[in-house]
């Protein structure tokens, strides 16, 4: 890749990228230290809303405030209410992101919804499946926080994620129109540029995966620097002063 010199601040991958299930990688923390605020976590998460996973990150030692992390999850419900407000919505999701989506005043409901949403369902289930493949048949709007099948999980274990349990559902409905929002989806990109503040020419994504990172950055015209065996990219030690303005948007 090019010269990194005009980079001004990153999205940053989560999983693979800057932890490992609740293991820092090695160079995580001095790469985030590096970028003084300049940077927005973009996490195909579709569990957690941006409160919890700060405050986890926190427990592991790493420095990211609500307000510098987008989730898959947390992000899909909001556009959902943005676009189709008060919606009535059939939740397949973790309790936080019911909870969010009742913050956001979407209305989760069992019967008739406008919308089925599916986030990493720990308590998938046969009835659940039927739910939401007859709402769908029925003609609810069908929106999955990621299409992630697996990510990897301790000792080599994988972690089935939100888009094995969207095949699960396909497999009942048939092919029907549906909407992704996570990576490589240039939806969390977009949300994550809109908190940095920053046009796309001086962002670098930083990510472990090509697939949804890199080919999702590029899609969307950010540059892209792939970590593998915790090496980050020394944009931070090159980069120009930033002036008070310029810090002043990180601090909103
Ligand atoms: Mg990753």
């Amino acid at each position: 890749m090019g010269s990194l010199h005009d980079i001004q601040g990153c999205l940053v991958d989560l999983d693979g990228t800057l932890v490992r299930g609740r293991q820092v990688l090695p160079g995580a923390h001095a790469f985030l230290e590096r970028l003084g605020g300049r940077f927005v976590i973009v996490s195909n998460d579709a569990e957690h809303t941006p409160l919890e996973l700060s405050r986890g990150l926190k427990r592991l030692g790493l420095v990211a405030e609500q307000h510098r992390i987008v989730l898959a999850g947390a992000t899909a419900l909001d556009e959902i209410a943005r676009r189709r407000p008060r919606a009535r919505i059939y939740i397949m999701a973790s309790k936080s992101l019911m909870s969010h989506a009742r913050d956001r005043d979407l209305v989760p409901v069992q019967e008739r919804p406008d919308i089925v949403f599916l986030g990493r369902d720990r308590h998938f289930s046969y009835e659940r499946l039927m739910v939401a493949a007859n709402a769908v048949r029925d003609g609810a709007e069908l929106v999955a926080a990621n299409p992630d099948l697996v990510h990897p999980g301790p000792d080599g274990a994988v972690v089935p994620e939100t888009g094995a349990l969207m095949a699960a559902l396909l497999a009942c409905t048939g092919p029907v129109p549906y909407r992704i929002i996570g990576k490589p989806e240039p939806a969390l990109f977009e949300a994550g540029l809109a908190l940095l503040g920053l046009p796309k020419r001086v962002v670098l994504m930083v990510g472990d995966n090509p697939a949804t990172d890199g080919e999702g950055a590029r899609g969307f015209g950010l540059r892209y620097f792939e970590v593998r065996n915790g090496i980050f990219p020394a944009i931070a030690a090159n980069a120009p002063c930033r002036d008070a303005v310029d810090m002043l948007a990180f601090s909103a």
